[in-house]
């Protein structure tokens, strides 16, 4: 049975408490073991994917209808927070499944839901978002693939690239152009449900990154790829540019409890570090300009934490949070920049080699000013939301 997306949620204090402590207890078990091994080797983490799958992360802002936890964004983002304090590129593979999830669930028909959110809250077909292309990040305006009706099918032609999950993913939420020649332009944008397994629908290279290793980055490339027209999510063309936009402000607080995991990492690490080296007799914790750094990187990953929780708090009450869940990705993101880059000088020339950990902060920080809108474009959202809330 269908049910309307329902964004107001909470959750029993007790059930949220026993859901992290069960997050700490594989974190440390499972997940820390093994992260030098799989991020060195840019390797797929097959076994904490399906230990991901076992902990109902896969389903984890699903509906409960659907099978999924229905988790408010709350829990959900402390959850990624953790797990990225010690290693982010596991929460990028189920936030995309959870991005796509969430455009079916808000924007699909009754069948789309019943028929794919059961199977992606069980984990058993990983999702993605597919929306970039060679020519069009920012701008997704900008996009060339195309889908053209015929019949009972749509025919799709064109590449998307920088695809989360793509190599190893099942399905993705795919933004097309219906209508190329719509103006004002996103009045021709559709999104479809594209699942592997159709002729024409072919997986690209994938991208070699400076980070975010073990998760695959990579290209989608369609070549006259017939999809049954029911596949187009809600049935009805020219919704796609608001079904991908739909998603982003959870998708923010998403990457912005990421950041928050980054730089209260990149703290830790080097809040241990400043205290066991020694320089002068005594650790360097106690030099003053050792201080000034830990304070400001305390001080700042606090920040970013209440930041993230107040945007949460506030779609989890059904508010629009385009500024809130602006202003949390962008300082967040920017705090595990700054932390990991204090860390770096913290652990002076070992900072630079690869038995220790936080190089890879370094490295996976930077992707988070990126993903889920710029933090160039960050700003400017938050600043017309901004003067838009307060007219003269
Ligand atoms: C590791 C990784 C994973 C990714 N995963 C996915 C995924 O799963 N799905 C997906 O669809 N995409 C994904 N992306 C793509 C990502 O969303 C885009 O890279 C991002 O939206 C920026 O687009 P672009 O790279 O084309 O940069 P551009 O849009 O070309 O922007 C270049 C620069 O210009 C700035 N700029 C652009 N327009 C303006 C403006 N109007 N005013 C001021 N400044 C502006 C930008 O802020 C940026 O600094 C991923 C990218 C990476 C690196």
């Amino acid at each position: 049975m269908a049910s309307a997306y329902k964004q107001t949620r909470g959750i029993d204090p007790d059930f949220e408490a026993q859901l992290l402590d069960a997050i700490d207890k594989w974190i440390a078990r499972e997940l820390r073991p093994v992260v030098m091994e799989h991020d060195h080797a840019d390797k797929w983490p097959t076994e904490t994917v399906d230990q991901m799958v076992a902990l109902g992360l896969f389903g984890a802002t699903i509906g409960e209808d659907y099978g999924g936890l229905g988790l408010p964004a709350v829990t959900y983002a402390k959850i990624v927070a953790r797990i990225s304090s010690y290693w982010m590129a596991p929460t990028g593979i189920f936030n995309s499944h959870l991005i796509m999830a969430l455009a079916i669930e808000k924007f699909g028909t009754p069948a789309q839901k019943a028929k794919w959110l059961p199977k992606m809250a069980r984990g058993e077909i990983r999702g993605g978002l597919a929306l970039t292309e060679p020519d069009a990040g920012t701008d997704l305006q900008a996009i060339r693939t195309t889908a053209r009706r015929e019949g009972d099918e749509y025919v799709i032609n064109g590449t998307k690239t920088w695809i989360s999950n793509g190599i190893k993913g099942h399905a993705f939420a795919l933004l097309v152009k219906t209508n190329p020649e719509a103006s004002p332009r996103y009045q021709g944008m559709s999104m479809f449900i594209a699942d592997k397994g159709h002729e024409g629908f072919k997986t690209g290279k994938k991208i070699e990154k400076l980070g975010y290793k073990a998760i695959d980055s990579g290209e989608l490339i369609f070549e006259d790829c017939r999809l049954p027209a029911d596949q187009l999510i809600g049935g009805e063309e020219g919704q796609g540019f608001f079904q991908a936009t739909g998603g982003l402000e959870l998708g923010r607080i998403n990457v912005a409890a990421r950041g928050v995991g980054l730089a209260e990492g990149a703290l830790r690490l080097a809040t241990d570090y400043a205290q066991v080296r020694k320089t002068f007799g005594k650790p360097i914790a106690e030099h003053q300009a050792i201080q000034l750094k830990l304070g400001e990187m305390v001080t700042r990953a606090r920040a970013a934490r209440l930041l993230t929780l107040d945007a949460a708090e506030a779609y989890d009450r059904g508010e629009r949070v385009d500024m809130e869940a602006g202003m949390a990705k962008y300082f967040a993101s920017e705090a595990a920049v700054k932390n990991a880059e204090e860390a770096m000088r913290i652990f002076g020339g070992y900072s630079y080699s690869k038995e220790y950990e936080i190089e890879r902060y370094y490295r996976d920080a930077l992707l988070m000013c990126i993903g889920e809108g710029t933090n160039e474009m960050q700003r400017m959202i938050i600043a017309k939301q901004w003067v838009k809330r307060n007219p003269v």
